[in-house]
């Protein structure tokens, strides 16, 4: 189930170098080469997903299960008082690596760190239709 030319999965399988700060067999973590803030860790499963919509149910679990153990260790580490979970899933995303993972990014307060997130708004009744719409479009 690995991708020869994946760079996670060279990492999972040690054939390049990684700062390993987790792994249960199923899962790992390893420190992000470019880090948003000190302790800025990389969540993943060992085998090879894309991203959160090809990954098995119980291998997402797994994964869910040991970010807040890799979050407390990452913000202990740092002197966090809390952190961001994110990933990303396609290139119009933002994702780059097309392996699953979960950032975990260490917060403190004033410690500079911005997201530009640009928020917009809904039109009239158009909140209540997207919502009808989407509710109709999770598959069963
Ligand atoms: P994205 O797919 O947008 O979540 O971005 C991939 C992330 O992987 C970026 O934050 C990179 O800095 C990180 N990254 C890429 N290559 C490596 C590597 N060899 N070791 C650690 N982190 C990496
Ligand atoms: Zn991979």
């Amino acid at each position: 189930m690995a991708e020869p030319s994946c760079i996670f999965c060279k990492i999972v399988r040690g054939e390049i170098p990684s700062e390993r700060v987790y792994d249960d067999g199923l899962v790992m973590a390893f420190l992000d080469i470019h880090p948003i803030a000190p302790g800025h860790t990389l969540l993943v499963p060992h085998a090879h997903h894309e991203n959160l919509l090809d990954t098995p149910q119980d291998l997402l679990a797994a994964l869910l299960a040991a970010a807040p153990r890799v979050a407390r260790g990452a913000m202990a580490a740092v002197g966090g008082e809390g952190f961001n979970f994110f990933q990303f899933n396609g290139s119009c995303s933002g994702q780059e690596v097309f392996h699953l993972h979960f950032h975990i990014i260490p917060r403190r307060p004033g410690d500079g760190v911005r997201y530009q997130w640009r928020q917009g708004k809904y039109a009239a009744g158009e909140m209540a239709a997207l919502g009808a719409k989407i509710r109709g479009d999770i598959p069963g």
